[in-house]
């Protein structure tokens, strides 16, 4: 399908922004207008979902190493605080866009109200290439962004957490920052901290735990047996490597990663293990030994009951989804799979487990930080697993009734439990003035 302009997309009437359909915003929009003719009376409330509540756009300037002064573009934007703090990850990318950041914050909404969580939806990132900045500007320009984005964040305002090429480190000098502005140790102001720090056992592999979880749950639904279950897997980041490590753990084979560096493919398994040991090394699953060179479109192609795109958005194009063979698809990353690809794979029978489900692990052990934080009272890894799977598995099987019992697709499902949470929130407390 061809993209179309701004203009042919409801709802998408915002100066700043041209969306497309197969772009972040745009797919978004997409989503959302596929639920408001069941939100009833709440739909006059719409347009609540199809803008941000804010953006701001922040200059980044910091001393390089070599002398020079850099300028980077930062943002934060607050998608909504309808039904609380808004809450979402920052992203270090050198392709990150407002645009981008705008989806990534509006699914932060949906996320949260899909699993319940008393927060709104916000996301950061800044345009840069991590890999090209040595320590000590990495942690110039995090301290200079969050100084920036100071203005609207808060402990109960909105709290930032890990994404795409952030972690622990970068937390711990958000919070120290933060914490320096307001003259004193604000540990709630971010989640995925260090265990030092004030973060939560349990935080760093929550994401990858949730997608594990939820994909379990959802074979269990269709009869597809875990032994043996084939997989596939785009992006060996933090989410990709930890479900792969649980899946495997389950008897499952995990036969085909890619990732930005490259393919590689066994037909009878790969060694996890081995290969995070060796990402951890070369940065990349290039050049692994335990496996064959499986190549960028391959990939699509490979022989798979379950496939978890778990990098950037709008992997799942049309074009893929009518070759993937895959019964189910794990929806790791946010945004994988743009409108027209839903559509193709609901005709061809494979089940969809929406991003706003699937990767909800990660944000609701953030909540569960941000609880420990403000009583300054610490769980077990134990009962922090345990709190998760019960969250995780109760909402999947609220969006599957609701789903059984409306013929919806899964992110019909989880939009419409959402969205209508949301715009309740917003109903109730109405408008000021
Ligand atoms: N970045 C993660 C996400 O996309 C986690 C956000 C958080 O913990 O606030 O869900």
């Amino acid at each position: 399908m061809a993209d179309h302009p701004q203009s042919f997309l409801p709802g998408a009437s915002l100066s700043y922004v041209s969306p497309t359909r197969q772009s972040a915003w745009g797919t978004y929009l997409a989503q959302v207008d596929r639920v408001l003719p069941y939100m009833g009376d709440l739909a006059r409330w719409s347009g609540t979902l199809q803008r941000p509540k804010r953006v701001l756009i922040v200059d980044v300037p910091i001393e390089m190493d070599d002398g020079s002064i850099a300028h980077f573009e930062g943002y934060r934007v607050q998608h909504s605080l309808s039904r609380g703090p808004g809450k979402g990850g920052v992203r270090y990318h050198p392709d990150v866009t407002l645009e981008e950041v705008m989806a990534l914050a509006a699914w932060m909404t949906i996320k949260n109200a899909a699993v319940n969580l008393p927060f709104g939806g916000a996301k950061g990132g800044i345009r840069l290439d991590p890999k090209q900045l040595s320590q000590r500007e990495l942690e110039k320009v995090t301290r200079r962004y969050t100084s920036e984005i100071g203005i609207i964040i808060g402990p109960q305002r909105d709290i930032p957490a890990p994404d795409v090429n952030t972690n622990g480190q970068i937390m711990a000098w958000m919070m120290d920052t933060y914490s320096a502005n307001v003259g004193a140790t604000a540990t709630g102001v971010v989640t995925g901290k260090p265990i030092s720090l004030g973060g939560s056992l349990g935080r760093v592999k929550a994401t990858g735990r949730g997608v594990f979880v939820t994909g379990r749950e959802a074979m269990r639904r269709l009869k597809l047996p875990m032994d043996g279950a084939r997989i596939a897997i785009q992006g060996f980041g933090n989410v990709g490597a930890n479900a792969a490590e649980l899946f495997a753990q389950s008897g499952a084979k995990v036969v085909a990663v890619q990732d930005h560096g490259g393919g590689v493919y066994n037909d009878n398994g790969l060694d996890v293990p081995a290969l995070t040991a060796h990402v951890l090394e070369k940065g990349s699953v290039a050049g692994f030994r335990g496996g064959e060179v499986l190549g960028l479109e391959e990939f699509w192609d490979a022989k798979v009951d379950v496939i978890i795109p778990a990098a950037l958005e709008g992997q799942i194009t049309e074009a893929r989804a009518e070759r993937l063979r895959a019964s189910l698809v794990l929806e790791a990353a946010n945004g994988p799979t743009v409108p027209g690809a839903d559509d193709i794979l609901a005709a061809r029978g494979v089940t969809v487990l929406p991003d706003v489900i699937c990767n909800s692990g990660g944000v609701i052990v953030s909540y569960f930080e941000w609880v420990q934080d403000f009583s300054s009272f610490f769980w077990s890894e134990e009962e922090i697993n345990l709190r998760l799977d019960k969250i995780i598995t109760g909402a999947l099987a609220h969006i599957w009734a609701t789903c059984e019992r409306h013929g919806f697709s899964l992110r019909t499902g989880a939009f419409v439990v959402a969205c209508e949470r949301i715009l309740q929130a917003r109903n109730e407390r109405g408008l000021y003035p």
